[in-house]
């Protein structure tokens, strides 16, 4: 059988050479004038008379192998199952490959499917396809069920409709698509962005846009010639669709485009997304398929590329902005001089690198040694003399810039990494505060931060008891600040928990107070010893008056419930002055110190000890001439 495997249609009939080759003229011809005819595709002109003329499968066999029209058989997911003569010269397959190529590789853009549809579900119209590493051309597809009985397979026929074009649909089609990788061009990524938005906006779906930037081009055009360079892009495209497809697999509903935007810059659009961390896992899965060796004039060529990701819904937002975005967070990637790298749009002109490059970093970093604690002081309100500190979490990857808690935090929460990493932050500074006291410092009181799941750990009591006990540092000085939020649920569990942590000698401050949803009932039931104000309120103080109100209800209700209250983000002296004034017992912010690295705040506390000595000296000074005079 010459045809590449067609199983179900395998010939159980052979006839002899001779007969054969004259059913396979006249079969020939007929397929080559119905292709003339330019008549809807179908081979079922072919295929009535060839039945007629044979049996079944035969018949079968025989048009498959004389027609112009390329027929292709795939499975569920795309995968090739067979091609017949004119599949594999019109889209340049490699007979022994087949299964390696996936049929929606070969087909860009099918005309008339609802947006988001299945882009090989059954249905006839107008296509782009695309020769394998080659140039895209026009087709008629028709796509059908396949008649096997196994679910999801289908039969293709495609017929190439370029010699039929008009020059001026030729010249239409150059608008629109890229020549060299039969990719939508920019001005068409354009057009599918706005359809993809009204799209996303109809179905309460997201959209996600990425760019991306790719490296060796320029190397191989400079070394190895312009076609060398050429294949490479074109190998480049088969690989960020293929990649973006495997990594989609199991992902419903969803669309992928890629597009080329400039010669070695391509686009590519996502909808349908209803998990904000599929964009993630697709991108790492176009940079996985690209960093495989391509084969170029027999040199293994690898790929790097950056990604910048932009997402929709946004407010008020065109497609030219998602471009730009996304292009804008693509050059900050480069900017980092990195391999491969993703950089994630973040509102507001900020990027930072995206979400999965931070777990995937987050996952080595307590290993690598890539976490450190910067420790801010708390003042007394009323001398300015130290209080305490809080130790604040800081991750510094391996050359990157340090990160702040506020972009890693909820993902060492959501991957559950909080646990082993708190209690990482718990031991060193603990240990910390011991050597300080250890080599002088008066002992200090230090306050934890401690985020959900990290207080609905198991054993949270316990493992707090051990390391107090491995590290000796005295539990009186030990403050876990927690949210209220935390606190809402399951509140006789809580009530368990902090009453042990409390019989313990631990303190519990409640930070961010005001932001959540304060009630005086549960805060009874909790040992508590402190409420932070949360510095929204401080921030606009003493100026606004409702900050004003607010700090002033919290001081008060601190002091009703007999704890303390302390304020964070304390910038400016009429702020400390404003809180001072209201009877807040404590002072954190930068107009005292920024968080600093342990060295620098030994330094600062011992400054600040001698400062506040020398104040009370010089107050005692001023008494005593007082009194002489
Ligand atoms: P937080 O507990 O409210 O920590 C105070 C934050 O306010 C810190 O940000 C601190 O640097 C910042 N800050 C202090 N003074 C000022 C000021 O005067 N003005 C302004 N604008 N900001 C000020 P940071 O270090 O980025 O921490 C952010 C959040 O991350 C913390 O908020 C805390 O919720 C969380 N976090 C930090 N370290 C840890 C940790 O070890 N474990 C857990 N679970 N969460 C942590
Ligand atoms: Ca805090
Ligand atoms: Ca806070």
């Amino acid at each position: 059988m010459k045809t590449t495997d067609f199983p179900e249609v395998a010939a159980e009939f052979t006839p002899t050479h001779d007969e054969q080759a004259g059913r396979h003229r006249v079969l020939a011809n007929l397929a080559a004038t119905v292709t003339r005819l330019a008549r809807p595709v179908t081979t079922d002109v072919v295929t009535a008379v060839a039945r007629r003329m044979l049996p079944g499968e035969a018949a079968l066999q025989l048009v498959l192998d004389a027609t112009h029209d390329g027929v292709v058989q795939f499975n569920a997911q795309g995968r090739l199952l067979a091609a017949n003569p004119a599949a594999i010269r019109m889209f340049g397959l490699d007979p022994a490959l087949l299964g390696d190529v996936n049929f929606a590789d070969l087909i860009h853009v099918r005309s008339g499917l609802p947006a988001g549809a299945d882009l090989l579900r059954p249905g006839q119209g107008e296509a782009v396809a695309c020769r394998l590493h080659g140039p895209s051309f026009p087709v008629d597809l028709h796509i059908s069920e396949g008649v096997s009985g196994e679910p999801g397979r289908r039969f293709a026929i495609v017929r190439d409709m370029s010699e039929r074009l008009s020059a001026e649909s030729r010249l239409a089609w150059l608008a629109n698509f890229d020549p060299l990788t039969g990719l939508p061009n920019r001005g068409q990524l354009r057009e599918r962005l706005q359809q993809a938005m009204r799209d996303a906006d109809a179905h309460g779906r997201g959209l996600v846009l990425m760019c991306l930037d790719l490296d060796r081009v320029r190397n191989v055009n400079d070394n190895l010639g312009l076609a060398a360079g050429d294949r490479l892009l074109q190998l480049a495209a088969l690989a960020i669709g293929e990649g973006a497809r495997s990594a989609m697999q199991g992902m419903a509903g969803m669309t992928l485009l890629v597009a080329r935007l400039s010669s070695d810059e391509f686009a590519v659009m996502i909808g349908g997304m209803t998990d904000g961390r599929d964009a993630d896992r697709i991108a790492r899965g176009i940079l996985t398929a690209l960093a495989r060796p391509h084969m170029v004039e027999a040199l293994e060529v690898f790929i790097s590329a950056r990604i910048g990701i932009t997402r929709y819904p946004q407010p008020s937002c065109a497609p030219e902005t998602l471009m730009l975005q996304a292009e804008r967070a693509m050059r900050r990637a480069k900017a980092l001089g990195l391999d491969t790298a993703m950089y994630e749009h973040l509102g507001q002109a900020t990027e930072g690198p995206s979400r999965i490059a931070l777990e995937a970093g987050l996952r080595h970093a307590l290993e690598r040694d890539e976490f450190h604690l910067v420790y801010q002081p708390k003042v007394h309100a009323a001398s300015g003399a130290v209080a305490g500190v809080e130790a604040l979490l800081r991750w510094h990857p391996e050359g990157d810039v340090v990160i702040g808690p506020d972009r890693f935090i909820p993902i060492l929460e959501e991957t559950g990494l909080i646990v082993p990493v708190g209690t990482w932050v718990l031991q060193t500074a603990c240990a910390q505060m011991v050597r300080w006291q250890r080599g002088g410092m008066r002992p200090l009181k230090l306050a934890v931060n401690l985020s959900a799941r990290q207080f609905r750990q198991p054993d949270l009591v316990g493992t707090i008891e051990r390391i107090l006990v491995e590290t000796g540092f005295d539990p009186t000085l030990l403050q876990l600040e927690l949210t209220e939020s935390m606190l809402l649920d399951d509140i006789d569990d809580v009530v368990v928990i902090l009453d042990r942590l409390g019989a313990m000698g631990v303190g519990i401050a409640i930070d961010d107070f005001g932001t959540g949803h304060s009630s005086l009932n549960y805060l009874k039931r909790f040992h508590l010893d402190t409420l932070k104000i949360d510095r929204s309120f401080v921030r606009d103080t003493p100026t606004d008056s409702g900050s004003c109100a607010i700090a002033n209800a919290v001081i008060a209700l601190g002091h009703a419930l007999g704890v303390k209250v302390v304020a964070e983000g304390v910038e400016t002296e009429a702020q400390a002055e404003f809180l001072r004034r209201s009877g807040c017992d404590r002072l954190q912010g930068y107009l005292f110190s920024k968080p600093l690295p342990p060295q620098d705040l030994l330094r600062w506390v011992l400054q600040r000890q001698v400062s506040h000595r020398v104040d009370v000296e010089h107050q005692a000074g001023v008494r005593e001439v007082t009194r002489v005079g």
